[in-house]
């Protein structure tokens, strides 16, 4: 078979080399014991990095022709600097990896992703057994993630990143998917197909900072929310009923309170507290649905989610 791997890079300059290095060696390996074809390589896609990510890049392509590189002209993103190396690779590969390029992936199991590629698995899922290396924050903030979007009605495997093989056959059904706001955590179970999990411990980075600071995660959660479920529109729509049926309720309490017993009602401190809540619900339901009129309208555009600059 032949493998590639694509590898999105936003600033990575520090630690491409050392990745390269390790990659090439493995890939070596591979082809001498047959695993895999000669023709199998590396790409990194720099997604319009500032620092000298591009020139490492050109240096290690000039060292060999395993490696390939893709620029594109500004920062797109995690996910769409992913999604056009899988779609500018795809029809050069029959199955294609996707991996960071921080060495926080063990490399090593590209090994087991090959072998379950061969055992006719067309997605292959790398699955952290533990996240004792995250920071706490980024631990808890995971699960809670996970459990909401659980909540929400969404599918994606636990404690998978974007470490994963994807077939030919599986790339090309991705390749339909034309959204601009992309979760490829939430769409690449939707593809279906015959899939399995490995295993593996997720290491430290291994040089320079993560590109995912809080913002950017909010962000990102917000993607794979809103992308998938229309479940919050829906809950709103039942709260708004619940709170109307407590309206009549307290409609006709007033008037019996009024004209019935006579008595007038003083209670400032009830009308500002339901001022409040309806307020805060109000604002927030227009927020919620404020995230789909603007998901609607950014698709609607039809934008290209990457644009390459440089090929080599
Ligand atoms: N990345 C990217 N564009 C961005 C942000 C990140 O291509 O705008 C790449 C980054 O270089 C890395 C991968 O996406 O290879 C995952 O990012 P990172 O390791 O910083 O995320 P974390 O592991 O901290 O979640
Ligand atoms: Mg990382």
């Amino acid at each position: 078979m032949r493998l590639g791997i694509v590898i999105p890079c936003f600033n990575e300059e520090e630690g491409i080399e050392e990745l390269n290095r390790q990659l090439q060696t493995l890939l070596k390996e591979m082809v001498v014991a047959g695993e895999i074809e000669k023709e199998s390589f590396i790409c990194y896609v720099d997604d319009g990095s500032s620092d000298e990510t591009w020139s490492v890049i050109t240096a290690c392509q000039a060292k060999s022709s395993v490696v390939k590189g893709l620029k594109l002209s500004r920062n797109f993103g995690h996910q769409n600097a992913l999604i056009a190396g899988l779609m500018q690779c795809k029809d050069d590969a029959d199955a294609l990896i996707s991996m960071d390029a921080d060495l926080q992936d063990d490399i090593t199991l590209v090994k087991a992703f090959v072998n379950k590629f061969k055992e006719g698995y067309e997605v292959v899922y790398g699955v952290r057994e533990d996240r004792s290396r995250d920071n706490t924050l980024k631990r808890n903030s995971a699960t809670l993630f996970y459990r909401f979007q659980h909540f929400m009605g969404i599918e994606t495997v636990q404690n998978h990143a974007d470490y994963r093989l994807l077939s030919k056959k599986a790339l090309d059904a991705l390749a339909e998917f034309k959204e601009i706001n992309l979760f490829l955590r939430g769409i690449v179970p939707m593809l279906g197909f015959r899939s399995c999990n490995v295993y593996y411990t997720r290491e430290k980075r291994f040089a320079g900072e993560t590109k995912y600071p809080f913002k950017k995660m909010v962000l990102f959660a917000l993607d794979g929310i809103a992308s998938f479920s229309v479940r919050p529109l829906r809950i709103i729509t039942v709260v708004g009923f619940f709170l109307f049926l407590l309206s009549l309720v307290g409609i006709a309490w007033v008037v019996i309170e009024k004209f019935v017993l006579g008595n007038a009602v003083q209670g400032w401190a009830s009308t500002m507290v339901s001022i409040y809540f309806i307020g805060g619900i109000q604002v927030m339901s227009l927020g919620i649905i404020g995230e789909y009129v603007g998901r609607s309208f950014q698709e609607s555009k039809g934008r290209p989610r990457y644009i390459i600059d440089k090929e080599i």
